[in-house]
This record gives C-alpha cells, structure tokens and sequence, in this order.
C-alpha cells in the first residue's frame, strides 16, 4: 500500500463523519516550494488520517522525503533525510481560526479542499536544516581550519641575525 500516490487534494465535505486515512507517497513535482528553497526531493512519502464530526475535522499524520541539497562547507550534494507530523485542526477560512488558542496549528481548506500536498510540503520544509551540511565536519578536506594551502607564510628577516652575520664579516676582514 506504501507504494500508493497520496491523493494531492481531498474533499472533506464529500467524507462521511469518521476517520479516513491514506498512505502513499508525492512526487517531488508536487513540492514546489522545496525546489524554490535550493532542494530537490524524488518524492514524500506519508500518511494522513482525516477525522470528520460535528466539530471542525482533524488532519493527522506525518511524512518523510531525502531532500538533496547543496554542502554549505563543501558545496556538493548532500542528502537529508527528513521527517515531520502534524496534528491540524481544519478550517474553511483563517478567520475561523480564531475560535481556537493561538497555539493549535490549523490548516486552511477552502470550500473543504484540503491541499494534502501543501501540508505535507511544510513539514517537510519545517525539518530542513537551517545550514544544510555533511555529517562529516571534513567534508571539504578540512580547508577552512586551515586556510588557503598556497598562501605562502611571510618571511621577516631577524633584525639580530643581520647584525650577526655583518659582525662576523668585519671579523673575517680584520684577519
Ligand atoms: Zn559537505
């Protein structure tokens, strides 16, 4: 069943009062806004459970994509596996977002079209890494800790040693 495509959009005025769930996965052409963020994603795998009554329904469920990003230190490809849930409260408009605390997350369905997409694509964002990197710190071949390679160390003469070797000529002559 995992191998299903997760519907990008659902009807919840057309789902009888219960819960309704869907397992599957998007294709990365669904992820717009992870492609617009520098990421590349084959695809999200997830799954979703909608619960319908009297009161607003709910919006379960949690999702997992490799996210393909580029090395901040080395600037090659790195992949990221990421994760996120959520636990979403459905509203038809923002507004009636306001009947609830300011903490419960809520999804906006227009007209009931839940964009099953969006909400994966969030969590999905949510979880990137703010810095996206290898896990190994040497990466780059640890170029940063030490700097430029060919930069050569400059080279100050001894103000001492010339008076020494100025010395030892007038002892040569004296001879
Ligand atoms: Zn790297």
């Amino acid at each position: 069943m995992h191998d299903d495509e997760l519907p990008r959009s659902i009807d919840i005025g057309r789902l009888a009062a219960g819960e309704h769930a869907w397992t599957g996965t998007l294709s990365g052409d669904s992820l717009p806004r992870i492609h617009e963020l520098g990421g590349h994603a084959r695809e999200v795998a997830g799954s979703i459970t909608l619960t319908v009554g009297p009161s607003h329904p709910g919006c379960r469920g949690d999702c997992q994509a490799v996210v393909t990003m580029d090395c901040e230190r080395c600037h090659s490809p790195v992949s990221l596996a990421v994760e996120g849930a959520f636990d979403l409260i459905v509203v038809d408009r923002i507004a009636e977002a306001d009947a609830y605390d300011a903490d419960t997350p809520v999804v906006v369905a227009p007209r009931g079209w839940l964009d099953v997409a969006t909400v994966l694509e969030d969590e999905i964002i949510l979880g990137l890494p703010l810095i996206p990197m290898h896990e190994d710190v040497n990466c780059d071949g640890g170029q940063r800790q030490f700097g430029p390679a060919d930069e050569p160390t400059p080279v100050r003469e001894n103000p001492f040693q010339v008076l020494e070797s100025l010395k030892r000529d007038d002892s040569g002559e004296t001879h």
